[in-house]
């Protein structure tokens, strides 16, 4: 499983005088056990429970790696966060990002796909890969965002009001 990937790993490391340390298998390994988004402390955290010692350094520098090779995809999810998955030739799809929760929801289109395809038509452009991503708030997270806003209404509302002048004692 997972040998074509880790033979384009091998290769791009190879090709740039770097070889496949265990730490960087081990973190191929994870984040390739599984579809999942992930974020580079969650990969820490799960390789420090299975007692691989590695640094978050060493983490961050081969996930730069992975998704400059080509085989792992980032998605951005706040300034300065990502989450990792894993590719597979012939697999696409894009992405609903939440900015309440961090959740990222995936969901193909055909029709969006379609357009992309007429766009780059257009132009005369050959396209060799997109990322197309929707930020948002998801399902969960709206009852939320719709109570907190009825509060802060209701806050405003309440401040506007004028308090009752209190009689000064001395
Ligand atoms: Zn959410
Ligand atoms: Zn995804």
């Amino acid at each position: 499983m997972n040998q074509r990937e880790r033979g384009i790993f091998r290769k791009y490391l190879e090709r740039r005088g770097l070889k496949l340390t265990a730490e960087r298998q081990a973190v191929f390994d994870e984040l390739f056990a599984r579809h999942e988004h992930f974020e580079a402390d969650e990969l820490l955290m799960r390789l420090r429970t299975k007692h691989k010692k590695i640094s978050r350094a060493t983490i961050y520098r081969t996930l730069e790696l992975l998704v400059d090779s080509g085989i792992v995809g980032r998605v951005r999810i706040r300034e300065a966060g990502y989450r990792y998955e894993r590719l597979r030739a012939g697999e696409h799809h894009d992405h609903l990002i939440c900015n309440e929760c961090g959740r990222v929801i995936e969901f193909f289109e055909p029709k969006i796909e379609g357009l992309q395809d007429e766009v780059c038509e257009r132009y005369g452009f050959l396209p060799l890969s997109h990322s197309h991503q929707m930020r948002g708030i998801c399902r969960q997270c709206r009852p939320r965002r719709i109570r907190a806003a009825a509060r802060s209404r209701a806050a405003a509302a309440a401040s506007g009001r004028r308090e009752p002048r209190r009689p000064v004692v001395h």
